[in-house]
């Protein structure tokens, strides 16, 4: 999935800052009073030492005590207010940018989602999530502050003993050549590690999601060794931005120290040749060692900022996703689907489908049968309209399926899988997401029309029950008939069914297979026949091979034919083509 470009996250955070910017002037206005207040300190402190060589009176020195003491305290209140400010801030700046995110999550085109794999998405929801969230409400407030201060201490420095000051100049080169050197390097590094923990993150997904599998095929070793290498690739790149952060930090420190050091030598010489006053000397120490916090903490929070920053990027990148369909607000005129001439390609140049064309009157059912991986599910996806044809196109009563808002489209066809997912929520809240405007009396009638009425009244609470992970628990009957009754109630024409009754019980797959037939009655159904019955049944045959529809026709025309449906049929029975009611 994309990243987006420096320059595209400097106009991201350009377009937030501008949305702040009153906030933020408030926040950054009391931070600059309350730096302002702080810098009285080594300048009253100076004052005091100058007033004690000359032999000032007492009087006078307790007036500067008091006066130290009052800003001390002025200092300690601005702060708070200014501290609260800037963290209300955050939290709102952050909260915003998880919701637009989320809204960039949720309209991410499904082929993209499917393509991209969960690892990377997952990553980002959590542990750039995670990072920009540190960034935002710390990092960025916590610069800024920096900033303030350390601009206001030198000025202080520079004004009290302009001399004195000079000799600070000496951390400059250090700490710019260092932080040029750590910044060239940051950026890369840490896209290179979070980049690397998502990979890790999809590799360990993947091997609990297909736990089964990796049992059943003895692949534990290979997915140990695949992790290893993984967990390889995270280590190195955790070892290069280490490596990056212990070059910095110490030239950063030095850079910092450097400057005290340097005033307190330097000012003694001038104070010794009675250039600077042994006050002045004082102050500008002082302000030299006072600048060391807030210089730290902008080193530190600078390296934040570069994960920060990293993060960022990554979690507007999704925004970079173009979208694969464009609703144009056309209204199908009529429930015929038609596909004509479609192809479509997962890799660029291997067409899976290559030119598929189908006519589907209202109320027909058509079954699809043939061997695995002609393109029968991939059909059916295009036909239900998540994936877009790459040429050709899939029209619903004349209009493009692309051309409709998903939340239209899903009341024209919708795709029926084996993947029925419970949501953690209610049972309501379950059924409701395909009708939220649904009352109680209508998702009850969607559960007698699967039957499943019953199951639902004998669960502790009836449609307040919480069922899904951590819930009350749903045996896999109850819910597929849940998905079911989400399809009654979103209640589209016509249904791609990719059959789904293999999995379970005989007896449940015969109670489940009545509660379809109810869904199925009176919609026009596609269906991805695994078994010969299904096709039998339905009132036309696609034969489907090598991404081409090969025959199509009544069972009895097709068997009549003589040719792959028959040699399936045959097979399939035992004996040859048998009259149509013959099971
Ligand atoms: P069927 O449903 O008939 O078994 P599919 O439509 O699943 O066939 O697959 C058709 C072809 O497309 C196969 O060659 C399969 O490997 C390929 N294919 C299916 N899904 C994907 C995917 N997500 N990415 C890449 N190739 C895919």
């Amino acid at each position: 999935m994309p990243v987006s470009s420096p320059a595209q996250v400097r106009q991201e955070a350009r377009l937030l800052f501008r949305r702040h910017r009153g906030a933020l002037s408030i926040a950054l206005s009391v931070h600059v009073l309350a730096a302002a207040a702080g810098l009285a300190g080594p300048f009253l402190l100076g004052r005091m030492i100058d007033g004690v060589i000359e032999g000032t009176t007492t009087t006078r020195i307790d007036v500067l005590a008091a006066a130290l003491a009052g800003f001390i305290i002025v200092q300690a209140l601005l702060t708070r207010v200014a501290t609260k400010r800037s963290l209300v801030l955050g939290e709102r700046v952050f909260a915003e940018l998880r919701e637009s995110f989320i809204a960039r999550v949720l309209h991410l085109p499904l082929s993209t989602v499917e393509r991209a794999g969960t690892g990377d998405l997952v990553a980002r929801t959590t542990g750039d999530i995670d990072a920009l969230s540190r960034t935002v409400r710390f990092a960025v407030p916590e610069i800024l502050v920096a900033v303030v201060t350390t601009v206001l201490t030198l000025t202080a420095a520079a004004i009290t003993g302009p001399l004195v000051a000079a000799g600070a100049i000496v951390g400059a080169p250090l700490l710019i050549a260092g932080t040029r050197w750590y910044l060239n390097r940051a950026r890369a590094g840490y896209l290179w590690e979070r980049a690397s923990y998502a990979t890790l993150n999809g590799t360990v997904t993947e091997t609990v999601d297909g736990a089964r599998t990796v049992e059943a095929l003895g692949l534990a070793g290979v997915r140990v060794t695949r992790i290893d290498d993984d967990l390889r690739e995270t280590f190195a790149a955790e070892r290069r931005t280490l490596f990056l952060r212990s070059v910095w930090f110490p030239t950063a420190e030095m850079a910092y120290a450097l400057p005290v050091v340097a005033t307190l030598a330097w000012g003694a010489w001038l104070a010794s040749a009675g250039h600077a006053t042994v006050g002045q000397v004082t102050a500008v120490v002082l302000y030299m060692v006072q600048i060391v916090d807030p210089v730290d903490r902008l080193v530190s929070w600078l390296d934040e900022l570069q994960v920060g920053l990293s993060s960022f990027a990554r979690v507007v990148g999704i925004g970079n996703v173009q979208p694969d369909r464009y609703p144009t607000g056309a209204e199908p005129d009529g429930e015929d689907i038609r596909a004509d001439d479609v192809r479509y390609a997962y890799v660029k140049g291997q067409d899976v489908l290559h030119g598929v064309s189908l006519d589907l009157a209202h109320g027909e059912r058509l079954a699809m049968v043939g061997p695995s991986g002609a393109g029968k599910s991939t059909l059916g996806r295009l036909l239900a309209g998540i994936h877009p044809p790459r040429t050709g196109r899939v029209d619903v009563g004349g209009v493009p399926l692309v051309d409709l808002e998903v939340d239209q489209l899903r009341r024209e066809v919708v795709l029926v899988t084996q993947e029925h997912h419970v949501f953690v929520g209610t049972l309501r809240d379950n059924l409701a997401l395909a009708a939220p405007n649904a009352s109680d009396d209508e998702l009850r009638h969607a559960l007698a029309a699967v039957d499943a009425i019953e199951l639902a009244d004998a669960l502790p609470e009836g449609l307040a029950t919480v069922v899904g992970s951590g819930g009350h628990p749903v045996g896999p009957a109850f819910a597929q008939q849940i998905a079911l009754a989400r399809i009654v109630l979103a209640d589209p024409h016509t249904l791609v069914l990719d059959e789904a009754t293999s999995l379970l019980d005989p007896r449940a797959a015969r109670h489940l297979e009545r509660s379809l037939s109810a869904v199925l009655h009176g919609r026009t159904v596609i269906a991805i026949a695994h078994r010969l019955h299904t096709a039998h049944d339905a009132d036309r045959v696609a034969v489907v091979e090598d991404g081409r529809i090969a025959e199509l026709g009544s069972h009895d025309e097709l068997v009549a034919e003589g040719g792959a449906y028959a040699a399936l049929w045959e097979s399939w029975h035992g004996t040859p083509a048998q009259p149509a009611d013959a099971r």
